[in-house]
């Protein structure tokens, strides 16, 4: 597995935290838990910094758009310098 591919997985991964997150968080408001609460924001949390960390071009650095369309995958374009992040393929 290249290296390229493995931003769109880190995508994928931090997605899960992020609605993880949104619906431990509605559970703990719903049924008043507290520890809940806490598991949700810490979830809130890893998404965050997974985006900011890893959510860049491997070619040129530049931090991706998040409402970045990974649905689209033949056209997993960056914005900046029109590489493929999909097949790993540089616009030159
Ligand atoms: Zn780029």
């Amino acid at each position: 597995m290249s290296k390229k591919r493995d931003v769109l997985q880190f995508r994928k991964i931090s997605l899960i935290f992020l609605f993880s997150s949104i619906i431990i968080s509605i559970i703990a408001t719903l049924l008043t838990i507290d520890i809940l609460g806490i598991v949700g924001a810490i979830l809130l949390t890893i998404y965050i910094l997974m985006s900011v960390i890893f959510w860049r071009c491997p070619f040129c650095k530049k931090r991706l758009p998040t409402r970045f369309n990974i649905a689209n995958v033949d056209e997993v374009l960056c914005p900046y310098c029109n590489s493929n992040l999909l097949y790993g393929e540089e616009n030159i």
